[in-house]
Protein backbone atom coordinates (compact mmCIF):
# COMPACT_ATOMS: atom_id res chain seq x y z
CA UNK A 1 0.00 0.00 0.00
CA UNK A 2 1.00 3.32 -0.88
CA UNK A 3 0.64 6.95 1.12
CA UNK A 4 -0.77 9.83 -0.76
CA UNK A 5 2.72 11.39 -0.50
CA UNK A 6 4.14 8.27 -2.60
CA UNK A 7 1.48 7.82 -4.95
CA UNK A 8 1.32 11.94 -5.96
CA UNK A 9 5.52 11.61 -6.30
CA UNK A 10 4.88 8.47 -9.01
CA UNK A 11 1.95 10.74 -10.38
CA UNK A 12 4.19 13.35 -10.95
CA UNK A 13 6.87 11.68 -12.56
CA UNK A 14 4.30 9.99 -14.90
CA UNK A 15 2.37 13.12 -15.72
CA UNK A 16 5.90 15.45 -16.73
CA UNK A 17 5.96 13.79 -19.74
CA UNK A 18 2.54 15.11 -21.19
CA UNK A 19 2.40 18.83 -18.85
CA UNK A 20 4.19 21.09 -17.01
CA UNK A 21 1.91 21.11 -14.32
CA UNK A 22 2.30 17.78 -13.46
CA UNK A 23 2.28 18.08 -9.42
CA UNK A 24 -0.45 20.80 -10.17
CA UNK A 25 -3.24 17.92 -12.05
CA UNK A 26 -1.60 14.91 -9.89
CA UNK A 27 -3.44 16.79 -6.61
CA UNK A 28 -6.56 17.77 -8.21
CA UNK A 29 -7.05 14.07 -9.82
CA UNK A 30 -6.40 12.58 -6.36
CA UNK A 31 -8.63 15.56 -4.41
CA UNK A 32 -11.30 14.51 -7.01
CA UNK A 33 -11.13 10.80 -6.14
CA UNK A 34 -10.94 11.25 -2.65
CA UNK A 35 -13.44 14.18 -2.27
CA UNK A 36 -10.80 16.12 -0.15
CA UNK A 37 -9.57 19.86 -1.03
CA UNK A 38 -5.84 20.54 -1.48
CA UNK A 39 -5.39 21.25 2.10
CA UNK A 40 -6.42 17.99 3.16
CA UNK A 41 -3.87 16.30 1.02
CA UNK A 42 -0.77 18.05 2.67
CA UNK A 43 -2.35 17.45 5.92
CA UNK A 44 -2.84 13.74 5.47
CA UNK A 45 -0.35 12.88 2.87
CA UNK A 46 1.20 9.78 4.92
CA UNK A 47 -2.25 8.66 4.83
CA UNK A 48 -2.06 5.34 3.14
CA UNK A 49 -3.94 5.09 0.13
CA UNK A 50 -6.60 1.84 -0.10
CA UNK A 51 -5.93 -0.75 -3.35
CA UNK A 52 -9.60 0.58 -4.69
CA UNK A 53 -8.04 4.36 -4.40
CA UNK A 54 -4.54 3.65 -5.47
CA UNK A 55 -6.17 1.98 -8.97
CA UNK A 56 -8.63 4.46 -9.85
CA UNK A 57 -5.68 7.15 -9.30
CA UNK A 58 -3.01 4.55 -11.42
CA UNK A 59 -5.88 4.66 -14.14
CA UNK A 60 -6.98 8.36 -14.31
CA UNK A 61 -3.14 9.19 -14.55
CA UNK A 62 -3.23 6.89 -17.25
CA UNK A 63 -5.74 8.40 -19.40
CA UNK A 64 -4.23 11.88 -18.67
CA UNK A 65 -1.39 10.47 -20.51
CA UNK A 66 -3.12 9.25 -23.08
CA UNK A 67 -4.05 13.03 -23.98
CA UNK A 68 -7.37 13.00 -22.11
CA UNK A 69 -7.55 17.21 -21.35
CA UNK A 70 -7.81 17.19 -17.30
CA UNK A 71 -10.88 19.17 -17.20
CA UNK A 72 -12.75 16.33 -18.72
CA UNK A 73 -11.12 13.91 -16.16
CA UNK A 74 -12.13 15.84 -13.29
CA UNK A 75 -15.87 17.03 -15.03
CA UNK A 76 -15.12 20.56 -14.06
CA UNK A 77 -13.54 24.02 -15.24
CA UNK A 78 -12.96 26.96 -13.72
CA UNK A 79 -13.51 30.21 -15.76
CA UNK A 80 -14.34 34.08 -14.07
CA UNK A 81 -14.12 32.78 -10.74
CA UNK A 82 -16.80 30.00 -11.04
CA UNK A 83 -17.11 26.14 -11.35
CA UNK A 84 -18.40 24.88 -14.67
CA UNK A 85 -19.24 21.15 -15.50
CA UNK A 86 -17.38 19.98 -18.82
CA UNK A 87 -17.64 16.77 -20.39
CA UNK A 88 -16.55 15.20 -23.69
CA UNK A 89 -19.11 17.14 -26.49
CA UNK A 90 -18.21 20.76 -24.75
CA UNK A 91 -15.43 22.76 -25.10
CA UNK A 92 -13.05 23.83 -22.26
CA UNK A 93 -13.42 26.85 -21.20
CA UNK A 94 -10.26 28.83 -21.77
CA UNK A 95 -8.89 31.47 -19.53
CA UNK A 96 -8.62 33.42 -22.95
CA UNK A 97 -11.83 33.74 -23.14
CA UNK A 98 -12.38 35.54 -19.75
CA UNK A 99 -11.51 38.99 -22.03
CA UNK A 100 -14.15 38.59 -23.59
CA UNK A 101 -16.77 38.39 -21.00
CA UNK A 102 -15.44 40.94 -19.16
CA UNK A 103 -15.98 43.25 -22.55
CA UNK A 104 -19.39 41.91 -22.62
CA UNK A 105 -19.84 42.90 -19.08
CA UNK A 106 -17.93 46.42 -19.12
CA UNK A 107 -20.53 47.45 -21.78
CA UNK A 108 -23.30 46.63 -19.93
CA UNK A 109 -22.27 48.06 -16.98
CA UNK A 110 -22.24 51.39 -18.91
CA UNK A 111 -25.59 50.67 -20.59
CA UNK A 112 -26.89 50.45 -17.02
CA UNK A 113 -25.42 54.04 -16.13
CA UNK A 114 -26.92 55.37 -19.55
CA UNK A 115 -29.97 53.83 -18.81
CA UNK A 116 -30.57 53.56 -15.07
CA UNK A 117 -34.41 52.95 -15.25
CA UNK A 118 -34.36 50.38 -17.72
CA UNK A 119 -35.43 46.93 -16.12
CA UNK A 120 -32.85 44.85 -17.55
CA UNK A 121 -30.30 44.09 -20.81
CA UNK A 122 -30.99 41.49 -23.35
CA UNK A 123 -27.69 39.19 -24.38
CA UNK A 124 -27.33 36.71 -26.84
CA UNK A 125 -24.43 33.90 -26.62
CA UNK A 126 -24.42 32.28 -29.89
CA UNK A 127 -22.50 28.93 -29.77
CA UNK A 128 -22.64 28.84 -25.88
CA UNK A 129 -21.02 25.08 -25.51
CA UNK A 130 -20.83 24.62 -21.49
CA UNK A 131 -22.53 28.03 -21.07
CA UNK A 132 -19.50 29.75 -19.33
CA UNK A 133 -19.56 32.91 -21.30
CA UNK A 134 -23.65 33.30 -21.17
CA UNK A 135 -23.75 32.19 -17.55
CA UNK A 136 -20.81 34.08 -16.52
CA UNK A 137 -22.52 37.56 -18.12
CA UNK A 138 -26.08 36.54 -16.13
CA UNK A 139 -23.75 35.56 -12.67
CA UNK A 140 -21.89 38.96 -12.65
CA UNK A 141 -24.66 41.32 -14.24
CA UNK A 142 -28.10 41.05 -12.39
CA UNK A 143 -29.86 43.39 -14.97
CA UNK A 144 -28.70 41.01 -17.90
CA UNK A 145 -31.33 38.16 -19.83
CA UNK A 146 -29.40 36.20 -21.43
CA UNK A 147 -30.54 33.60 -24.24
CA UNK A 148 -27.86 30.65 -25.05
CA UNK A 149 -27.81 29.58 -28.68
CA UNK A 150 -26.08 25.84 -29.23
CA UNK A 151 -26.41 23.75 -32.08
CA UNK A 152 -25.16 20.60 -29.84
CA UNK A 153 -27.71 18.67 -27.90
CA UNK A 154 -24.27 17.24 -25.77
CA UNK A 155 -23.45 20.89 -25.13
CA UNK A 156 -27.05 22.07 -24.28
CA UNK A 157 -27.55 19.46 -21.95
CA UNK A 158 -24.02 20.17 -19.92
CA UNK A 159 -24.99 23.89 -20.06
CA UNK A 160 -28.60 23.08 -18.60
CA UNK A 161 -26.59 21.66 -15.83
CA UNK A 162 -24.89 24.46 -15.47
CA UNK A 163 -27.49 27.09 -15.75
CA UNK A 164 -29.19 25.07 -12.62
CA UNK A 165 -26.14 24.48 -10.83
CA UNK A 166 -25.51 28.65 -10.76
CA UNK A 167 -29.24 28.98 -10.03
CA UNK A 168 -29.51 31.26 -12.86
CA UNK A 169 -32.69 29.68 -14.71
CA UNK A 170 -34.50 32.92 -14.43
CA UNK A 171 -32.36 34.88 -16.47
CA UNK A 172 -30.94 32.33 -18.68
CA UNK A 173 -32.71 30.54 -21.57
CA UNK A 174 -31.32 27.66 -23.81
CA UNK A 175 -31.97 27.43 -27.21
CA UNK A 176 -30.69 24.41 -29.79
CA UNK A 177 -30.29 25.89 -32.90
CA UNK A 178 -27.57 26.73 -35.90
CA UNK A 179 -26.42 30.21 -34.49
CA UNK A 180 -27.37 31.42 -38.18
CA UNK A 181 -30.04 30.62 -38.13
CA UNK A 182 -31.58 32.10 -34.88
CA UNK A 183 -29.96 35.29 -36.21
CA UNK A 184 -32.11 35.04 -39.00
CA UNK A 185 -35.51 33.98 -36.91
CA UNK A 186 -34.60 36.41 -34.27
CA UNK A 187 -37.10 39.76 -33.61
CA UNK A 188 -35.42 42.43 -35.32
CA UNK A 189 -33.70 45.09 -32.80
CA UNK A 190 -34.49 42.83 -29.92
CA UNK A 191 -30.61 42.44 -28.56
CA UNK A 192 -28.14 44.71 -26.88
CA UNK A 193 -25.60 42.05 -26.72
CA UNK A 194 -24.37 39.51 -28.49
CA UNK A 195 -21.28 37.57 -27.70
CA UNK A 196 -19.76 35.10 -29.57
CA UNK A 197 -16.79 32.62 -29.27
CA UNK A 198 -17.36 30.85 -32.71
CA UNK A 199 -15.50 27.96 -34.03
CA UNK A 200 -12.27 29.92 -35.74
CA UNK A 201 -9.42 27.13 -36.16
CA UNK A 202 -9.02 26.48 -39.77
CA UNK A 203 -9.77 22.91 -40.51
CA UNK A 204 -6.19 21.89 -41.60
CA UNK A 205 -5.00 23.18 -38.59
CA UNK A 206 -6.39 20.92 -36.48
CA UNK A 207 -4.72 17.80 -37.49
CA UNK A 208 -1.64 19.89 -35.81
CA UNK A 209 -3.10 20.70 -32.23
CA UNK A 210 -2.35 18.88 -29.56
CA UNK A 211 -4.03 15.52 -28.89
CA UNK A 212 -6.04 17.11 -26.13
CA UNK A 213 -7.96 19.78 -28.52
CA UNK A 214 -7.76 17.50 -31.43
CA UNK A 215 -8.36 14.12 -30.36
CA UNK A 216 -10.79 14.89 -27.56
CA UNK A 217 -12.87 18.38 -28.05
CA UNK A 218 -15.55 18.81 -30.19
CA UNK A 219 -14.54 19.62 -33.91
CA UNK A 220 -18.01 21.44 -33.98
CA UNK A 221 -16.59 23.77 -31.52
CA UNK A 222 -13.31 24.24 -33.61
CA UNK A 223 -13.73 23.86 -36.94
CA UNK A 224 -14.19 27.12 -38.81
CA UNK A 225 -14.06 26.20 -42.65
CA UNK A 226 -10.99 26.34 -44.99
CA UNK A 227 -9.73 29.36 -43.68
CA UNK A 228 -11.11 29.46 -39.68
CA UNK A 229 -13.19 32.80 -40.58
CA UNK A 230 -16.17 31.36 -42.08
CA UNK A 231 -18.42 32.44 -38.94
CA UNK A 232 -16.96 35.84 -39.12
CA UNK A 233 -17.72 36.66 -42.41
CA UNK A 234 -21.68 35.94 -41.80
CA UNK A 235 -22.01 37.40 -37.88
CA UNK A 236 -20.56 40.61 -40.05
CA UNK A 237 -23.47 40.57 -42.38
CA UNK A 238 -25.85 38.98 -39.74
CA UNK A 239 -25.34 39.91 -36.21
CA UNK A 240 -26.65 43.73 -36.36
CA UNK A 241 -30.18 42.95 -37.42
CA UNK A 242 -31.69 41.53 -33.80
CA UNK A 243 -29.32 44.38 -31.66
CA UNK A 244 -30.77 47.50 -31.41
CA UNK A 245 -29.31 50.77 -32.57
CA UNK A 246 -26.06 51.68 -30.94
CA UNK A 247 -26.15 47.51 -29.25
CA UNK A 248 -22.87 45.84 -29.18
CA UNK A 249 -21.25 42.96 -30.89
CA UNK A 250 -18.29 41.41 -29.25
CA UNK A 251 -16.61 37.86 -30.94
CA UNK A 252 -13.15 36.05 -29.68
CA UNK A 253 -10.85 36.10 -32.56
CA UNK A 254 -7.73 33.82 -32.92
CA UNK A 255 -4.55 35.68 -32.40
CA UNK A 256 -3.96 36.58 -36.35
CA UNK A 257 -7.60 37.38 -37.41
CA UNK A 258 -7.88 41.03 -36.32
CA UNK A 259 -7.10 42.12 -39.89
CA UNK A 260 -9.92 40.12 -41.70
CA UNK A 261 -12.45 40.48 -39.42
CA UNK A 262 -12.15 44.52 -38.59
CA UNK A 263 -12.16 44.58 -42.77
CA UNK A 264 -15.45 41.75 -43.03
CA UNK A 265 -17.18 44.29 -40.64
CA UNK A 266 -16.21 47.48 -42.06
CA UNK A 267 -17.13 46.24 -45.55
CA UNK A 268 -20.83 45.10 -44.10
CA UNK A 269 -21.28 48.85 -43.45
CA UNK A 270 -23.50 48.68 -40.79
CA UNK A 271 -20.75 48.58 -37.89
CA UNK A 272 -18.58 51.65 -35.94
CA UNK A 273 -16.67 51.63 -33.51
CA UNK A 274 -14.75 48.71 -34.93
CA UNK A 275 -12.09 47.35 -32.52
CA UNK A 276 -9.87 45.03 -31.53
CA UNK A 277 -8.54 44.43 -27.77
CA UNK A 278 -5.15 42.28 -27.10
CA UNK A 279 -5.49 39.36 -23.86
CA UNK A 280 -3.04 39.77 -21.04
CA UNK A 281 -0.25 37.90 -23.27
CA UNK A 282 -0.42 40.41 -25.72
CA UNK A 283 -2.05 38.96 -28.39
CA UNK A 284 -5.19 40.05 -30.56
CA UNK A 285 -8.14 38.26 -28.51
CA UNK A 286 -11.42 40.13 -28.89
CA UNK A 287 -12.68 42.39 -31.69
CA UNK A 288 -15.98 44.75 -30.63
CA UNK A 289 -18.27 46.75 -33.34
CA UNK A 290 -21.31 48.73 -31.97
CA UNK A 291 -23.98 48.99 -34.78
CA UNK A 292 -24.50 51.96 -36.70
CA UNK A 293 -27.50 54.46 -36.18
CA UNK A 294 -28.10 54.80 -39.42
CA UNK A 295 -28.38 50.52 -39.77
CA UNK A 296 -31.56 48.72 -39.88
N1 LIG B 1 -9.16 28.92 -28.32
C1 LIG B 1 -9.49 27.60 -28.75
C2 LIG B 1 -8.20 26.82 -28.97
O1 LIG B 1 -7.15 27.35 -28.88
C3 LIG B 1 -10.33 27.64 -30.00
C4 LIG B 1 -11.71 27.99 -29.69
C5 LIG B 1 -12.51 28.30 -30.89
O2 LIG B 1 -12.31 27.83 -32.02
N2 LIG B 1 -13.45 29.13 -30.66
O3 LIG B 1 -8.22 25.64 -29.21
Amino acid sequence: MSSVHSALVTARSALSAVTDNASREAEDMLCHLLGWDRLKLFMENRTLLNETAAQKFEAMVARRIEGEPLQYLLGHAGFMGLDFLVRPGVLIPRPDTELLVEMALSHLKALEQARPSADFFKVADLGTGSGAIALSIAHYNEASSVTAVDLSPQALAVAEENVRRLGLDQRVRLIEADMFDFLAGAEAASFDLIASNPPYIPTQVIESLQVEVRVHEPRLALDGGPDGLGPYRRLAVMAHRPLVSGGRLVMEIGHDQAAPVKQFLLDAGVWEKVECIRDLQGNDRVVTAVKSRAAV
